[in-house]
């Protein structure tokens, strides 16, 4: 069988939410209340992320550099990605972050050419445009990066598509994944809405999961 893996990527294989935590170390005054509006569906996601990094003064390549320096991944999700890698399973991050940081963070544990699938970030000049190419304006979530559409459109690729996820940016598709995984509030979601969900603390967990039921292609 034909089957994919696609994960999130802040608070499932970061061990913290990356993109809120620079945020919250460096935008001015007023992010709180842009969170909030998002928070309380006023305004998107991709709204969200752009009015927030209009508020970091002095953005610069040094700036998130050091800041990278500061973020951790899970421990097992290197060890993974080589059992997917081992067994010809495609395997995609699907993120609502922006790639510019993702990249970074992987390059720092010496991983490369994995798939990823997200907003896009990078300076011209002095600023730091982003822009959305994974954007449906008719998705439930409104996020910059619709998941469900990407999970769509790879669903014309694959039989079997596993899902993992953490939060909010997951939730428009918990119930499309074959087989999906989930903790913190995507597992909170899950439980309210009756979506099968397999519940993981972290990598170490989904990688003892494909081991036990030898899920290869
Ligand atoms: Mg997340
Ligand atoms: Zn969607």
């Amino acid at each position: 069988m034909n089957i994919c893996v696609l994960s999130d990527f802040d608070g499932t294989i970061t061990s913290k939410d990356g993109l809120y935590a620079f945020i919250e170390a460096y935008a001015e005054e007023g992010w709180q209340n842009v969170e909030q509006d998002w928070a309380d569906g006023k305004i998107s996601s991709k709204e969200c992320l752009i009015e927030e990094f209009r508020l970091i003064p002095n953005l610069s390549e040094e700036l998130i550099s050091s800041f990278i320096d500061t973020l951790t991944i899970d421990e097992q999700f290197k060890s993974f990605w080589e059992y997917t890698k081992k067994h010809n399973i495609d395997f995609y991050i699907v993120s609502d972050g922006i790639d510019y940081f993702i990249d970074r963070i992987l390059y720092k544990y010496g991983l490369s050419n994995i798939n990823i699938i997200s907003n896009h970030g990078e300076f011209r000049g002095e600023s730091f445009e982003l822009t959305f190419p994974n954007d449906n304006p008719k998705c439930i979530n409104n996020s910059g990066t619709c998941k469900c559409s990407v999970l769509k459109n790879l669903k014309e690729k694959y039989e079997k598509i596993y899902y993992i996820g953490d939060g909010v940016s997951d939730f428009c598709v918990a119930d499309k994944a074959d087989i999906l995984f989930s903790k913190s509030r995507l597992a909170n979601y899950c439980r309210e809405n009756n979506i099968q969900h397999i519940e993981y603390n972290n990598y170490n967990d989904v990688l003892n999961y494909f081991i036990n039921k030898t899920i290869t292609n």
